[in-house]
């Protein structure tokens, strides 16, 4: 067992340090102010090949593995969580479901503009009254010749208005079928196609989150993932992988948290001495460190076994759960940590103490991963 960064993740590591002190660090608590999602950072990322991370170089992606995808949005999530998260959300649910499950046609197609953020990409499972019963969802389609003439509405999507394309799995067959759902690959402007409310957000505002409205929208039936009656089939696949990008945001949110609260700690004098002198405060530190370290071992294991292509349902489960849950109480202890000044917009704790909540809830909540991690374990 290795436990030290490979040369590329290094690499991305410093490339990311220093692509988020000149674009990202200066603008971000603007963006967060006003929930601007600021599509040309994901462009610049494109540039540096971080938006199509996991697509082969034959499809203009990067190439790597899920370790170097994991450090880099651990990175990025560092510097601001909704950044991070729009990556993932970008390379593990739109793109991850194409490169997964299209044919060499649409890999052609969609891929090469998304990897190099040409076009950013969203993906819609989640709807109304069904998030985390997701199986129970209402938007259909229904078969007119050649073509499929979807109705409904999805929400909650991450880029749903700024995406130039959206995968989207919707009801085929009867309520309650696993194989009753299929998934479609849907172009920005296709007629009957467009993006509802945005959400105004507790945390990751710069990272877009709007409805997906469908009225009578007609797709053609080469814009099939995979075959009909597939979709929710394929969309747990992707979740499985897209559950380590989720786990990896968590633990640059902690990373970011207890690096600010360590850094305070040891400046802030309170009784003639740094606060960190205080065993309280340096026990807080020490849980905080090790919670960080665990999530990280969790969140590389699973990326190690992915890439070996083993099965992690269970292992992606588990970093995603641990890790998000650690990251929520890292940043609850950092704001403790910077006392008054950590409820201020002066310092960077209230961020990431806002940010992090959302890890324990998107991709399926910790509720959830703990009824994938049960299901696993028990049968
Ligand atoms: C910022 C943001 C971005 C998102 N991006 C996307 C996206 O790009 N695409 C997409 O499809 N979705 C996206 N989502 C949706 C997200 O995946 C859902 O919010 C999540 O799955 C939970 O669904 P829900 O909000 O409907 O909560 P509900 O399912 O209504 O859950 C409410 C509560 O009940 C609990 N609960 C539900 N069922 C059970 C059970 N069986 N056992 C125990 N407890 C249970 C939940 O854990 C939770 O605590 C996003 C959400 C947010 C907030």
């Amino acid at each position: 067992m290795e436990f030290k960064l490979t040369e590329n993740q290094r690499m991305i590591a410093d490339m990311v340090r220093d692509f988020g002190a000149k674009n990202i660090k200066p603008k971000m608590r603007e963006w967060d102010d006003t929930q601007e999602f600021p599509v040309e950072v994901f462009k610049q990322l494109g540039e540096l090949g971080l938006m199509g991370v996991l697509v082969p170089t034959e499809y203009g992606g990067s190439g790597f593995s899920y370790l170097e995808y994991v450090t880099a949005i651990a990175e990025l999530s560092k510097i601001d969580g909704s950044i991070g998260l729009s990556m993932a959300a970008h390379n593990s649910l739109c793109t991850g479901h194409i490169l997964q499950f299209g044919n060499e046609e649409q890999k052609k197609k969609y891929l090469p503009k998304l990897a190099t953020a040409e076009w950013i990409g969203a993906w819609g499972l989640t709807e109304p009254n069904t998030g985390s019963d997701a199986g129970n969802m209402r938007t259909v389609a229904v078969q007119d010749g050649d073509h499929w003439v979807i109705n409904g509405a999805k929400n909650f999507i991450t880029h749903g208005k700024s995406g130039n394309v959206a995968v989207v799995i919707v009801r085929t067959g009867e309520v309650g079928d696993s194989h009753g759902m299929t998934a479609f690959v849907i172009e920005k402007g296709t007629e009957g196609f467009s993006a509802g409310r945005k959400e105004d957000k507790l945390g990751m505002r710069a990272s877009e989150t709007t409805e997906l409205i469908f009225q009578d929208c007609r797709v053609h039936k080469d814009q099939i993932l995979g075959n009909v009656g597939e979709g929710f089939i394929q969309a747990m696949k992707v979740l499985d992988g897209g559950r380590i990008s989720i786990a990896a945001l968590s633990l640059g949110i902690a990373q970011g948290a207890f690096e600010a609260a360590l850094a305070y700690s040891q400046e802030r004098s309170q009784f003639n001495k740094p606060i960190s002198s205080f065993q309280g405060i340096a026990f807080k530190l020490a849980d905080m460190a090790t919670e960080v370290e665990a999530a990280s071992l969790l969140t590389y294991q699973a990326a190690d076994m992915k890439n070996r292509g083993l099965n992690v349902n269970k292992e992606s489960a588990m970093a995603k759960l641990y890790a998000s849950e650690v990251s929520v109480r890292v940043a609850n202890e950092a704001v403790q940590i910077f006392g008054g000044y950590g409820f201020t917009k002066d310092y960077p704790a209230e961020k990431y103490y806002r940010d992090a909540k959302l890890c324990t809830i998107g991709e399926g909540t910790s509720e959830i991963q703990k009824l994938v991690i049960s299901r696993a374990i028990l049968k």
